[in-house]
């Protein structure tokens, strides 16, 4: 059979590039030995999840502590799955958490020379290595229609046999060149398959980065390498661009394990080194007694949009997954807690080579940790950059006044001083703290614990007292003071040893205050507060809270 015109018949486009002179358009990377080129290769679907982030932090780590390049290459072959946006939703996610690539789609860098970096604009590249392989002999066309391979799927289903297009089912690889022709000329769509050179008999071992030696059998699939619309398989496109891209380590979810043999046939009938892979092991969580796979449609969590929008600290997410990745991590991190995450000594081959535990309440434990030991500063970046894309338009209005927001943040967080606020997990809950602050979304519950005149004594005598330029001492005295006018104890000792005598004592004046100015019983410092809304305010809830 005459390859060559084959070839040309099933690929007509004039022009093409010879394929050898893509190795001089994308020379090998001019980097030190052992820098890695690692790249995030995701569907343009939308839906960009923690596997994504878990997968991206392995990639991003491994290239920046060997001196490598992580780039992002988008994986477009499927129209169908394409959503609008998706591609500026992965960089944007990735960068919430402080993950930035190198070089890639939309990403703007001198070093963007290996691309285009979105597949379906490489349309010239792959067919000319899908002719070349033609001309070989490597591949073929097949007209089986949908229909016939169901057919086929059917009978190797009901024999209890592999099922797929090989050996005696491979219908179309041994038709002669007539027969070619004339389908050709009748107008059939086709697709281009591979024609597999390996065996069931062969069994090789390679090293995965992560799970070792492992043994598999040869490929011997004809799998379709170029679909009927002339657009590439995955498993074609993502040969050619790891192998033009350069890229020497392929971090992927372990789902990609058994599509192993066909990929490392197909970098060796192109004439490839194969890259090296590694294998990561799926996310798993636990439900109930039992260990299982993080879920689309069960589990929230997996969506990267779900800690945006809970306003997780972007940081603890990070670190969290970090002491997922290495489980040695967390080691360092006690050695190290003000060190940066970066300095840890990230190894590909440390990571776990079995189901990895996401667990929801540890990543909370170090987020309240990482929270906890912010800046007043940084505390209110962090909660303002959630209120500006998720908060009321009433918290957008509050966090315009900085000045007033980080003094109450040292109350309430602790921001100021060595007692820290340390169970605040999410900037959601940070910023219903601050509620009270403001008028307009002060919502006091005035459930008191005495009758309404002993209230109304403390409420009016306090306001007529009250002086923002009373330090803590001051205050008290006068809080002290109120406490014999309604039958309360002012010292807690006296109340203590006759409690019968008392009505109450002076923490329920506080009490009685508290609720008033705050709207509940609880809160940070009262006299500090009071400060912060100041004479009128203080005064003015004082008088409202009246019975
Ligand atoms: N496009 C594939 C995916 O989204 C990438 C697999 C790979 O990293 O090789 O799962």
């Amino acid at each position: 059979m005459d390859l060559k015109k084959l070839a040309k018949a099933l690929i007509p486009d004039e022009g093409l590039l010879p394929p050898e002179k893509y190795e001089e358009i994308f020379p090998q990377r001019n980097l030190e030995k052992g820098a890695e080129v690692t790249r995030l290769a995701p569907s343009p679907t939308g839906f960009i999840h923690l596997g994504n982030l878990y997968s991206a932090l392995a990639d991003e780590r491994t290239a920046h502590t060997t001196g490598g390049v992580f780039y992002l290459r988008i994986e477009d072959t499927d129209e169908k799955r394409k959503v609008d946006g998706a591609v500026e939703s992965v960089i944007r996610s990735l960068k919430y958490f402080g993950i930035k690539f190198d070089e890639g789609a939309e990403i703007d860098s001198p070093l963007n020379n290996y691309g285009p970096y979105y597949q379906r604009r490489r349309a010239e590249i792959y067919r000319t290595f899908v002719k070349k392989l033609i001309e070989e002999g490597l591949a073929y066309p097949c007209f089986c229609s949908a229909e016939e391979l169901d057919e086929v799927r059917a009978k190797q289903t009901e024999n209890k046999e592999t099922t797929g297009y090989y050996g005696k089912y491979a219908k179309c690889r041994n038709l002669s060149e007539e027969e070619i022709y004339k389908k050709l000329k009748e107008g059939k769509p086709f697709v281009i398959r591979l024609k597999s050179q390996g065996s069931i008999e062969n069994k090789f071992t390679f090293r995965d980065a992560i799970k070792g030696d492992i043994t598999v059998t040869e490929n011997d699939q004809d799998v379709v390498i170029l679909k009927s619309d002339g657009i590439p398989t995955y498993h074609f496109a993502h040969a050619i661009d790891d192998h033009f891209m350069r890229t020497t380590l392929v971090i992927r979810g372990e789902e990609w394990l058994s599509s192993l043999p066909v990929h490392i046939e197909l970098h060796k009938v192109l004439g490839f080194k194969p890259p090296r892979y590694a294998h990561t092991c799926s996310l798993m969580k636990m439900d109930g007694d039992t260990k299982r796979k993080l879920s689309k449609r069960k589990d929230p969590e997996l969506s990267l949009d779900y800690y945006r929008k809970a306003g997780y600290f972007p940081l603890a997410v990070v670190k969290y997954l970090m002491t997922v990745l290495n489980s040695n991590f967390e080691e360092w991190l006690l050695k190290n807690p003000d060190g940066d995450y970066r300095e840890f000594k990230f190894k590909i081959d440390k990571m776990g080579k079995s189901g990895a535990l996401f667990d929801l309440d540890k990543l909370n434990d170090v987020s309240k940790t990482e929270i906890s030991r912010l800046s007043a500063e940084e505390c209110y970046d962090f909660l303002k950059e959630w209120v500006d894309e998720f908060g009321t338009d009433k918290d957008k209005l509050h966090f315009k006044d900085k000045e007033y927001l980080l003094k109450v943040l040292n109350l309430v967080m602790g921001t100021g001083g060595k007692k820290r606020r340390k169970d605040i997990e999410r900037a959601e809950q940070g910023v219903r703290l601050l509620d009270y602050f403001f008028d307009d979304t002060f919502n006091p519950d005035y459930t008191y614990r005495f009758d309404k005149d002993t209230v109304n004594v403390v409420l009016n005598s306090f306001a007529n007292v009250y002086d923002p330029a009373d330090d803590n001492s001051a205050w008290f005295a006068k809080v002290k003071a109120i406490a014999p006018t309604v039958g309360f104890a002012s010292e807690m000792s006296e109340y203590k040893q006759n409690p019968e005598n008392f009505k109450g004592n002076v923490s329920d004046v506080a009490e009685i205050l508290r609720i008033a100015v705050t709207g509940s019983p609880n809160s940070p410092d009262l006299c500090t507060i009071m400060g912060i809304l100041g004479k009128e305010r203080s005064t003015d809830r004082l008088k409202k809270a009246l019975m």
